[in-house]
């Protein structure tokens, strides 16, 4: 048989981009996990305090939906056999999404295999080359994806600005197209909240769509964690609402929710729902357990806010940058240590590591050229103890490499 042949020249300009990022210092290895992703585990082999996982609520290892994920492969194996549209509908399909849909209070929801294709998968099959699409600088990389598919004209506001939002809404107003206004609900990279009242009150006022992507507010924010619409009371006035079952919910996928017509347009033409295989059933069937968790375990979130609280009030006052100087202020679990200097950023990150500390660098181009930072996520199974020692360690390696006094 014949052996790996490296790169061949044809690729050789990759071998010089890799370069180039090992020169800039932001070259990376994936790290390893060893064993479950828990508030405590194993990279590489080493011991960490994880502050870099979605799993917010701890659900990826809760015992309810490990027990529901085995008994649907139990009863179902463990593929679904086809895309929905053609054989791969499953019951547990169907239940999850009733489910869901029940949940957010809406008419119907659609699940996709992931929040990035549902993102990009929606805006794309519901507007075309006429459409303008009015989005915050900070969307998340599936919208901005979902966009350019559409071939709409995109409009992008300062982040978080609805003043500008609406000047950009006003700038097309006359122009025949669809309009479609769309905010992340959580900003993933600095943990704030999209200012979703104005933004309602602006989409109304142009009679433009109003969609949200509330990946890192599912399961976090509202009600039991019914998002951000629930935290803003803005029940009935956002036309489209994303989710993801890949972070608080602990397992993988993400949903569309909205009016029946939505869905069952989406089920017509949602690229990613036409044309990849949906679901295994364990997943749909770890889903729904997911959700009666959040409804009967509301000790989750409690305890997630409790962290939250305790872990950010002490890192401001190690007298880090956490946000709110020239960046957006998180409210969220999400709280970035911004650094600025993308090597600066991956030496503090590797530093955590080696003395214990699990937080992922972030360099351009996930976020913007000069605002590298290292960002930490607690969940609700850290306990004080694990924050307070991450703390310590977070210190002594700021102070070491003169990033605090
Ligand atoms: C993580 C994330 C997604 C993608 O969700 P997956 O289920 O991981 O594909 C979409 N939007 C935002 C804002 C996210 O943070």
């Amino acid at each position: 048989m014949a052996s790996s042949t490296g790169t061949r020249p044809q690729l050789s300009y990759l071998t010089d981009q890799l370069n180039e990022l090992k020169q800039k210092g932001t070259y990376f290895k994936l790290r390893v996990l060893d064993d479950e992703q828990a508030a405590v585990c194993h990279f590489d082999g080493k011991k960490v305090i994880n502050l870099a996982s979605n799993n917010y609520l701890g659900l990826a290892t809760h015992p309810k939906l490990r027990e529901a994920a085995l008994k649907a492969i139990k009863e179902y194996g463990v593929g679904s056999g086809a895309v929905r549209t053609i054989a791969g509908t499953m019951k547990i399909h169907m239940e999850l999404e009733e489910k869901i849909a029940r949940f957010k209070n809406v008419e119907a929801c659609v699940v996709f295999q992931s929040g990035f294709t549902a993102n990009a998968g929606t805006v794309s099959a519901i507007l075309g080359k006429e459409d303008f699409i009015i989005s915050d600088e900070l969307n998340h990389a599936s919208i901005i994806d979902g966009c350019r598919l559409s071939r709409a004209k995109i409009l992008v506001f300062h982040h978080k600005d609805v003043a500008h939002a609406e000047e950009q809404l006003a700038s097309v107003k006359d122009q025949p197209g669809r309009k479609l206004l769309i905010t992340d609900g959580v900003f993933s990279m600095d943990g704030d909240i999209g200012p979703l009242p104005g933004l309602c009150d602006i989409a109304e006022k142009y009679g433009a769509i109003m969609m949200v992507d509330d990946a890192h507010s599912s399961g976090v924010l509202g009600r039991n964690g019914r998002g951000t619409i629930d935290h803003f009371g803005v029940h009935g006035r956002v036309d489209i609402q994303v989710g993801t079952l890949s972070k608080a919910i602990g397992a993988l996928g993400g949903y569309v929710c909205g009016s029946r017509d939505l869905i069952e347009f989406l089920y017509h033409r949602g690229r990613p729902f036409l044309f990849s295989t949906s679901h295994p059933p364990s997943v749909a069937a770890t889903c729904i357990a997911a959700f009666d968790v959040l409804e009967q375990e509301p000790q989750w979130m409690e305890q997630l806010w409790d962290n939250t609280k305790f872990f950010k009030k002490e890192l401001g006052l190690l007298g880090y940058n956490i946000g709110g100087v020239n960046t957006p202020a998180s409210e969220t679990p999400i709280t970035p240590i911004i650094i600025g200097d993308g090597r600066t950023t991956m030496d503090f990150s590797k530093a955590l590591f080696e003395e214990g500390v699990m937080g992922t660098g972030l360099a351009f181009p996930t976020v913007p050229e000069g605002k590298a930072r290292v960002r930490t996520i607690v969940t609700a199974t850290h306990t004080k103890d694990d924050l307070t020692q991450a703390l310590e360690v977070i210190k002594r390696v700021g102070k070491r490499m003169g990033i605090i006094q």
